[in-house]
């Protein structure tokens, strides 16, 4: 089966600085690191190196060629992804030495995505194959509707939570995946809480205190491991990405979020995103 990810694509420009620039304010910075970033691709990344057949849909500018080698480089099919005019997603992000951040982000080409290259991407998916999509796109109400009925799994991680896109994906979606402030989030702008909402599966992270899979009227907690965190940049994504790809190789979902849970851990104590996502088998001997 075959995993379709419309998502972000970014560049991570990370600048080392003495403490956050005031307004109007010129400081130097000490170091920059540039990485692949980006809720969808750390998502594609996080599923190819579960093992899972993953084809990402997106757009990046002509200077982005470089995230999609990266991509490739992971095991995700990049042949899905378009080349547009004008700047790639970026996100610029100072930390100070107290490890406090700023972040810009400038959507770019992950907001000029076509519709008539999402359906036609979407044709060759096959009924059963999982279409998942976040907020960081554009398209992805019509694209989770049109997954649904060519009679994908539609999996929807609500982040950034929108509340109106939110909305529209839900009739549509098999499987949502939260953090513990979008589900707050969601309870405000719905007045319904994520086990009321009538989907199948329901999986709300809690950072250090684990998960919560809401399935068929019972709560099934699942603890973290215990890590000293280095950069939680990321985790949310790697536990989204390790849980579809367990449950495209139709492993039962208690085994998808053990594998979750431990690669998720493993790469909080890791710097960066996509590019600390570790593989399978560094998942499978990680023991903390
Ligand atoms: P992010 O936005 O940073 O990607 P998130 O807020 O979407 O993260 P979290 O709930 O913070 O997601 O984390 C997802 C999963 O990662 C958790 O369910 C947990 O299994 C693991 N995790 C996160 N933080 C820690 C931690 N400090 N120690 C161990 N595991 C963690």
């Amino acid at each position: 089966m075959t995993i379709w990810n419309l998502g972000s694509i970014n560049a991570d420009h990370v600048y080392a600085l003495p403490h956050l620039p005031g307004p109007g304010e010129t400081l130097a910075a000490r170091s920059l690191t540039t990485g692949l970033g980006g809720k969808g691709a750390n998502m594609s990344v996080a599923c190819a190196r579960a093992g899972g057949q993953i084809r990402h849909i997106g757009a990046v500018g002509a200077e982005g060629a470089w995230m999609v080698d990266r991509l490739r480089s992971y095991g995700v099919d990049t042949s899905a992804i378009l080349t547009l005019d004008g700047a790639s997603g970026h996100a610029i992000i100072a930390v100070d030495d107290a490890a406090e951040n700023m972040i810009l982000v400038f959507p770019g080409t992950n907001r000029r995505i076509p519709r008539a290259h999402i359906d036609a991407t979407l044709a060759a998916a096959k009924a059963g194959d999982l279409f998942l999509t976040q907020n960081e796109t554009n398209h992805q109400v019509e694209a989770a509707f049109s997954a649904k009925l060519r009679g994908l799994r539609v999996a929807y991680a609500a982040a950034p939570f929108d509340a109106a896109a939110v909305q529209a994906i839900l009739p549509h979606a098999d499987l949502l995946l939260l953090n513990e402030v979008e589900a707050e989030q969601l309870r405000q702008a719905t007045g319904q809480g994520p086990a009321s909402l009538g989907l199948s599966d329901v999986i709300v992270t809690l950072g250090a205190e684990g998960s919560v899979w809401l399935h068929g009227g019972q709560e099934h907690r699942v603890p973290a491991l215990r890590v000293t965190p280095v950069d939680t940049t990321g985790a949310g994504d790697t536990f989204t990405g390790y849980v579809l790809a367990g449950l495209d190789e139709g492993r039962p979902m208690p085994d998808a979020l053990a594998l979750a849970t431990r690669a998720s851990a493993l790469k909080v104590t890791r710097p960066g995103a996509a590019d600390a996502i570790p593989t399978r088998l560094e998942a499978e001997a990680f023991h903390a």
